[in-house]
């Protein structure tokens, strides 16, 4: 930190010129404390499938509710975490929160799936599928209770490497969804080989697709790719009635985004979906892995 003498002599503490490197370095430490002091904390944000206008999955994002800062978003830790290893301890957090969260919203009558984010450093870990199938247990959960997003780039730092784990994660039963896709330099050819359940179309092609006819054809283009490779297409950062009717139109499987709703605290979610139009149902059949 820097420290200013003042007036009166004293040593002043200055925020303003904290440089980015030593917030950084501060930060670090506190993060290393929040799972204990229970800063972190899930939101929930529901994906709507257009075929049949229910609700059956939720993507759970993750929140820092610091004492002092206030709501720090994933991006301005995830990466700190990530860089550091500590990315590993928030994975089971999260997993764990999620698996609880499904439980009390099932007596609750609205058994939700939740899809937890992961990684590249994960993916890079050869235990997560252990690790993962050892939670699943702890908490006695199917595993159609939990699906991945992974993004592009994630798997796209050490293909090969990620390619094992994840077979690893499906052979456990998991769905995967590839999360900002379009945006992480992928190959067809990987696409081809990766055993994931889903593309998630970047919100950076959706938010301008009614006005931009580059990203309209990006989209279209990208749900065509998806169904003939035999996965679903989801699309995020849908803000309006114009953008949801374009996306029926293109055949988009599902949508998230604040025209639905933002991501929500739990309890705010059950109120949300209890007085929504749309409905709840509990995931189909159709959606499970075969093998
Ligand atoms: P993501 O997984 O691609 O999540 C989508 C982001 O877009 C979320 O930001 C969400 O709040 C925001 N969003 C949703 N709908 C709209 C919309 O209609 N318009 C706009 N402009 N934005 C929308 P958030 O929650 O800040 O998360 C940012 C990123 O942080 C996530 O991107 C994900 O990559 C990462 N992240 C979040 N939670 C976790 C976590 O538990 N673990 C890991 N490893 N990463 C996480
Ligand atoms: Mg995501
Ligand atoms: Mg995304
Ligand atoms: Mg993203």
């Amino acid at each position: 930190y820097t420290a200013k003498r003042n007036n009166s002599g004293s040593a002043r503490y200055d925020t303003s010129l904290e440089s980015a490197s030593q917030q950084n370095l501060s930060l670090m430490a506190e993060l290393k404390q929040a799972i204990e002091h229970n800063e972190l904390q899930l939101y929930y944000q529901p994906k709507v499938d257009l075929h049949s206008n229910t609700i059956s999955e939720v993507e759970a994002l993750i929140r820092w509710i610091h004492p002092k800062r206030g709501v720090i978003p994933p991006d301005q830790f995830i990466p700190f975490a990530e860089s550091t290893g500590f990315i590993a301890a928030i994975t089971e957090w999260v997993i764990a929160r999620a698996l609880e969260q499904r439980a009390v919203w099932q007596t609750q009558g609205f058994p939700l799936s939740i899809s937890v984010n992961i990684s590249a450093r994960d993916l890079l870990n050869a235990k997560l599928p252990g690790n993962f199938a050892q939670l699943m247990e702890t908490h006695n959960a199917s595993t159609d209770w939990l699906s991945l997003e992974i993004t592009e780039s994630a798997i796209m730092t050490d293909p090969e490497a990620a390619m094992q784990v994840l077979n690893q994660l499906r052979e456990n039963g998991l769905a995967m969804s590839i999360d900002d896709f379009g945006t992480g330099y992928s190959s067809l050819a990987y696409l081809k080989k990766l055993p994931v359940t889903e593309l998630k179309i970047d919100k950076s092609f959706i938010t301008e697709m009614e006005n931009n006819p580059d990203d309209a054809i990006i989209v279209r283009s990208t749900i065509d790719l998806g169904h003939n490779m035999g996965l679903r297409v989801i699309a995020e950062g849908v803000e309006n009635q114009a953008t949801w009717d374009a996306l029926v139109a293109m055949g988009c499987d599902s949508i998230q985004g604040y025209f639905v709703s933002r991501p929500l605290a739990a309890e705010k979610l059950m109120t949300w979906l209890q007085h929504s139009q749309w409905k709840f149902k509990e995931k189909p059949q159709s959606y499970r892995l075969t093998g």
